[in-house]
């Protein structure tokens, strides 16, 4: 490749806002995102657009001293239901287990995985260089915080992500989601999947959906859908300025 600019970025966006739809917002289908190569595990997905955000980013990490990595990307709906499954079937399956399940778990149909704009992402030098310990990445505060093998990293992004495009929806204010300094959003795809929130028509497609694959917990879940949606799904960050440009 020579040094002229690639087609032009805006027109690529736009295509990808054009083919969000409903199905792709609920994890019923993975048309929508592709391989990253750069990840350790060929499990790896993300869309297109949010590949080549994320590379540029890991390469400037790269440059920076860190091995940006991702843990988790792209998830189904079949892949949140069995997370669904197996907390729920473990609990007395009443309302306050519903809560404590939606603070840390998305209901399958909701999670922000589903849309292929969302990793969970660690840094891998941080994690080998961490002496005579055989350290597995748990996905929790500790990591991410002063001393953990995660910390600069995060540091690191807090100042850059929002260049590339990314922000953090989950800070652990208000909504009832816990805090996830892991988790990273493509502001400019995933605040159109979110947006599609606020039609009745997405909730509607959902409890349908929600019944044909017979989730466990269904009458728990369907009465009160409309709330977890606003809730766990519509009062997340907003991102900055910078991430949307
Ligand atoms: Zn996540």
């Amino acid at each position: 490749m020579g040094k002229e600019e690639k087609p032009l970025s805006q027109d690529r966006l736009k295509q990808a806002i054009a083919a969000i739809n409903a199905e792709q917002l609920i994890g019923a289908t993975s048309d929508h995102v592709v391989v990253v190569s750069t990840a350790d595990s060929e499990k790896v997905k993300l869309q297109p657009l949010v590949v080549e955000a994320y590379t540029n980013m890991r390469e400037a990490a790269l440059r920076a001293g860190f091995e940006l990595q991702i843990a988790s990307g792209f998830r189904d709906f079949q892949r949140q239901q069995a997370i669904w499954t197996k907390k729920l079937a473990a609990s007395n399956e009443s309302e306050r287990a519903l809560e404590k399940i939606l603070h840390w778990s998305a209901l399958p149909g909701t999670s922000r995985h589903h849309w292929g704009t969302e990793f969970d992402f660690f840094d891998a030098h941080g994690f080998s260089s961490q002496e005579g310990t055989e350290k597995k990445l748990q996905l929790v505060a500790n990591e991410y915080e002063p001393g953990g093998p995660c910390y600069k990293l995060y540091q690191w992004l807090q100042d850059h992500a929002g260049q590339f495009g990314f922000y953090w929806p989950y800070k652990g204010r208000g909504n009832g989601v816990a805090a996830e300094p892991w988790h990273l959003s493509y502001a400019p795809l995933a605040s159109h999947y979110q947006a599609l929130w606020q039609q009745p028509e997405s909730v509607i497609y959902l409890g349908e959906f929600l019944r044909a694959q017979n989730l466990l917990g269904l009458p728990l879940v369907a009465s009160r859908l409309q709330n977890i949606i606003q809730r766990y799904s519509l009062q997340v960050e907003t991102p900055p300025v910078e991430a949307t440009k």
